[in-house]
């Protein structure tokens, strides 16, 4: 019988960054079902294909997890570069703020998948430009981007605010979330909300 060939993304230790314990555990994980293809996304996960799907639930287990990825819509990834701390080209520390998104909008419900990109300097290796929501870096604080979209329909977004601090950034990202929770179609990207959506419309609605 034909195996059928899933195509698993499995979620990866949060914003990319990796340990030595991770690490042996994935190994030991390839090694034990004999997984014929893994390989490392753009948007920092991991994707595991070409597997029994029967053996779906004892991978998942055995790689900590109970369970793939359960939400459809909201936000799907936050990626983020190594920023300040360990890039000499960085200018804030991308890693912590993307923490700190994590935690303030990770369980927001919103209209469709939503990906946000961090990076730590304008060079803006996590794609800020072409991500829903996108920040980065600059000497005097964050850059906010929103309603990009790097698919079939690619959209620059549109710069919201810049100068930012931590809390600023992670407010004014709520905003325009909360902006395109109530105003999208359902499973309408922030991209195409934008594009129909006058930008004056978003910045009379942000406070
Ligand atoms: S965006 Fe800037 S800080 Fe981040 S990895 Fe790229 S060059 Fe370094």
């Amino acid at each position: 019988m034909a195996i059928q060939k899933p195509y698993n993304i499995l979620p990866s230790p949060k914003m990319g960054v990796l340990s030595a314990d991770y690490l042996e555990q994935l190994a030991a994980v390839v090694r034990k079902y004999d997984l014929p293809f893994l390989k490392i996304t753009s948007a920092q996960r991991l994707a595991i294909a070409g597997h029994d799907p029967a053996i779906l639930e004892d991978l998942w287990r055995d790689l900590g997890q109970n369970s793939g990825p359960q939400k459809p819509v909201g936000i799907h990834y936050i990626q983020a570069c190594p920023g300040v701390k360990w890039c000499k080209y960085g200018r804030q520390d991308s890693l912590a703020l993307g923490e700190k998104l994590e935690k303030a909008l990770g369980s927001m419900p919103l209209p469709a998948k939503t990906k946000v990109g961090v990076s730590g300097c304008p060079m803006n290796c996590c794609e800020c430009y072409i991500r829903d929501v996108g920040i980065f870096g600059m000497k005097k604080g964050w850059t906010l981007v929103f309603g990009g979209n790097g698919g079939g329909v690619p959209r620059i977004g549109d710069i919201i605010g810049e100068g930012l601090s931590d809390t600023e950034v992670i407010d004014l990202a709520a905003q325009c979330l909360t902006f395109y929770a109530e105003h999208a179609r359902k499973m309408e990207r922030t991209g195409r909300l934008m594009t129909r959506t006058p930008l004056e419309k978003l910045k009379e609605f942000l406070v």
